[in-house]
């Protein structure tokens, strides 16, 4: 994909994520824009549908929604809450150990800056990101697989794995688009543009797409 074909692009997949259910953590923010619950509904999100995530994400705050709240709950009743969220024994001993750590070292406040949420246990860049996003509207580029998968696919960055997706994003892909970027991209993957054969014939974005490494699609 060359350059300038970038915003075309974007604004024609916002116009098409219209017609698509928004990530769940996105949609839960529309509710509650708290940078804590976005965090921990992240970690609860990692390899778990959107489905799943909502109604442990839900459960768990019913029982608490402050450091200190969940600091009051075992690691048992942390884990009946979410689960089955994928991993929801190391979940939950986690989500302990960061809201300890952000009790004694934050002051209970969820930090805004990448550099200080990476020191969270389980806390990689794709959820630092959207906690800075979501969290706190300052900009960030949440890459998760769906996006480094696709801006590969478009030919629009070459690499290897999200982390370095994000660096090579960071310094082409136009700020305006580095929030919105994730939530259309997660939706273009989960509906057309799957990880094996992508849905092409259907894809509003495929006339400026590569399909770079696409060896079979419908
Ligand atoms: S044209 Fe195919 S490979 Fe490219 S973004 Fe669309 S679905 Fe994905």
């Amino acid at each position: 994909m060359k350059d300038a074909k970038i915003n075309a692009t974007v604004k024609t997949l916002r116009r098409a994520a219209r017609a698509w259910r928004l990530p769940i953590v996105t949609e839960m923010v529309q509710t509650h824009r708290d940078p804590f619950r976005v965090l921990i509904s992240t970690m609860l999100s990692l390899r778990t549908k959107d489905a799943v995530t909502e109604i442990a994400s839900r459960k768990l705050f019913a029982l608490a929604d402050t450091p200190a709240a969940m600091m009051r709950l075992t690691p048992r009743e942390i884990e009946q809450a979410i689960y089955p969220v994928g991993f929801y024994r190391t979940k939950a001993k986690n989500i302990l150990k960061v809201c300890k750590q952000l009790i004694d070292e934050y002051n209970s406040i969820v930090p805004d800056e990448i550099d200080e949420l990476v020191k969270l246990p389980g806390v990689g860049r794709k959820t630092a990101n959207l906690v800075l996003t979501l969290g706190y509207k300052k900009l960030g580029i949440c890459v998760d697989t769906h996006v480094h998968r696709i801006t590969n696919r478009w030919g629009y960055v070459r690499t290897k794995n999200p982390d370095a997706t994000e660096m090579a994003l960071r310094a082409k892909l136009p700020q305006a688009y580095w929030i919105e970027i994730n939530d259309e991209l997660v939706a273009l993957g989960q509906n057309i543009c799957n990880p094996i054969s992508p849905k092409c014939s259907q894809c509003s974005v495929s006339a400026w797409c590569d399909r770079v490494d696409v060896t079979k699609h419908r």
